[in-house]
């Protein structure tokens, strides 16, 4: 069921509809995949993992693991299920550390890659003038930022958790408090080495191959596997002074966010959040963060209101404290949130950046970790940002105990737009992320049912209101929906699966292409 104006390109290709594959594992299989030669290894057994993610509620199993010691081994894998063809129903997906939230790391009765299995390259950074590091792309990034403060030096944007791998965020955006200055993640590499899904291995960037470069990043996995990615990195500061302020105007709050990632000289990280009737918030704060008026502080009361976090940090180190007290002054006098709810705390850059990981630590102690996350993280045009703020938040959304809602701006400037990743068409645009946890056996509000109720109705509004929105980690089931969510690109789109990934074999949990057998 291929689109009229693309349908040329799809003699193997065919789109994905709400079914899976449901064909069973054949011996033929296992005994095929035994036969090559590998540096690695493949596990037929123990491997259910590989059907299990962050998100907790699809469980599509595999036929095999793939453990790769070497490029090489990827490559062979997946030569050898292109030359079999249409003959076999064996699809690849690579496994980052699989922290999708709907299956997109699985593969049904297919191979996983085990990408943390390939340690080649092994991590190197490259000072000078544009310093970079080259790493595997099973890499956590949490080793990166380890491996590259020996010399001083960091990568730019950031994830707000950095215990996913390169792989993984590249094939989505990879966006944080740092996307309205840097852009994201996909924004800040120079050169990818990626095996394609007819097992070739290619190095490209801005030069060469460029439109497997750019097709790869932001996409979804269809494109490649990502073996190497070359990284720009920027001097690492020691500390951060990091800010949180409060408002109870939403207008006031997104104003206030816009000048910030507009201004000539600003923050070096702008997020926030939402938050509904929540009760002692601010004594919860007092934990890690210093009220500037305790007094006026410990008056402040958030109960049974919808209020607005804006939440800065400010690069600096110990030497210059000094002249960043007085830029963070002066960028803090022209805003204007609730003067009594200006919060702050001085950490370790290392500290700031792993932040979510205290609370993963936190959630894990109570069980609370593994449970299904029905996430649902949109990337709203400016223009129409309040008219969802008033559909949304207090109204479908009436607290937000299941989790937290983050919500900040971005600018489309520092977006390259020839990748394969797609955004509202505005200058600005917010990305609003619903980051809720459920209750496995709850059936109350902090059921899945419940929340997933909440969720489409959130994107029913949306649609209803003609907001423009994009999902970003999207997740669809229907050709229809693909096609929507890519627009314009969609024909590209098809055309670079064409080109790099023509059976259709790689990542078949993002559900749309469907290998043809
Ligand atoms: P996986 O889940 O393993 O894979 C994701 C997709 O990429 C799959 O389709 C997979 O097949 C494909 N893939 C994996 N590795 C490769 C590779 N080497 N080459 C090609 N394709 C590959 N995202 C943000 O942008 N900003 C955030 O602040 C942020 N915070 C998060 C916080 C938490 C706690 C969690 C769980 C997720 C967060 N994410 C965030 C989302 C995250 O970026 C994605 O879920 C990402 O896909 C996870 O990386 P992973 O390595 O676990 O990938």
């Amino acid at each position: 069921s291929c689109i009229p104006d693309t349908a040329n390109l799809c003699s193997n290709l065919s789109l994905a509809t709400t079914a899976v594959q449901t064909h069973s594992a054949s011996s033929d299989n296992h005994f095929s995949l035994k036969k090559l030669t590998l540096d690695g290894h493949f596990s037929f057994e123990n491997i259910h993992y590989a059907a299990k993610d962050f998100g907790n509620t699809y469980h599509f199993h595999p036929s095999a693991v793939l453990y790769p010691k070497s490029i090489s081994d990827i490559s062979s894998t997946i030569k050898h299920i292109f030359n079999i063809g249409t003959a076999s129903q064996l699809t690849v997906a690579a496994r980052g550390h699989g922290h999708s939230l709907q299956g997109q790391a699985q593969a049904h009765q297919g191979v996983v890659i085990n990408m943390p299995s390939l340690q080649k390259p092994v991590m190197k950074v490259h000072t000078g003038e544009l310093p970079y590091v080259d790493v595997s792309g099973g890499e956590l990034w949490i080793n990166i930022l380890h491996e590259t403060l020996k010399h001083g030096l960091a990568p730019k944007s950031w994830t707000d958790y950095l215990h996913l791998t390169v792989g993984g965020t590249l094939s989505n955006a990879g966006i944080s408090g740092q996307a309205f200055l840097h852009g994201p993640q996909i924004n800040n590499v120079y050169q990818l080495e990626v095996v394609t899904g007819k097992g070739d291995v290619l190095t490209c960037s801005e030069q060469q191959n460029a439109d497997l470069f750019h097709g790869v990043l932001g996409g979804l996995g269809q494109f490649g596997i990502i073996t190497r990615a070359r990284i720009s990195l920027e001097p690492a500061p020691k500390m951060v002074r990091w800010i949180r302020v409060l408002y109870s105007e939403f207008s006031i709050f997104t104003k206030d966010q816009e000048h910030l990632i507009s201004s000539e000289s600003s923050f070096d990280y702008i997020e926030g959040f939402v938050i509904i009737n929540r009760t002692g918030l601010l004594n919860n704060w007092r934990s890690s963060f210093n009220p500037r008026d305790p007094l006026q502080a410990s008056k402040f009361n958030s109960d049974g209101k919808v209020l607005y976090c804006l939440e800065m940090a400010k690069h600096f180190n110990p030497d210059e404290a000094g002249i960043m007290d007085k830029k963070t002054e002066s960028l803090l006098s022209k805003l204007s949130f609730i003067p009594s709810t200006l919060f702050q705390s001085d950490v370790s850059y290392v500290d700031f950046l792993d932040r979510v990981h205290v609370s993963e630590i936190k959630l894990r102690e109570k069980g609370l970790w593994e449970v299904p996350h029905p996430w649902l993280n949109l990337l709203i045009p400016k223009s129409k940002i309040s008219d969802f703020a008033q559909q949304v938040f207090g109204e479908i959304l009436k607290d937000n105990s299941n989790g937290p809602v983050l919500i900040y701006p971005v600018n489309k400037s520092k977006w390259n737009r020839k990748t394969s990743f797609v955004t509202p068409d505005e200058d600005i645009f917010y990305l609003v992320a619903f980051l809720s946890s459920a209750l496995p056996s709850s059936r109350g509000t902090d059921g899945l049912e419940h929340i997933n109720n909440q969720n489409q109705r959130i994107l029913d509004v949306s649609t209803r209101a003609n907001l423009g929105i994009k999902q970003y980690l999207p997740h669809y089931s229907t050709q229809k929906e693909w096609q929507a969510h890519f627009g314009p690109q969609w024909k590209l789109f098809v055309q670079r699966k064409y080109a790099y990934d023509p059976l259709a074999i790689l990542a078949p949990g993002q559900r749309i292409f469907q290998k043809a057998i």
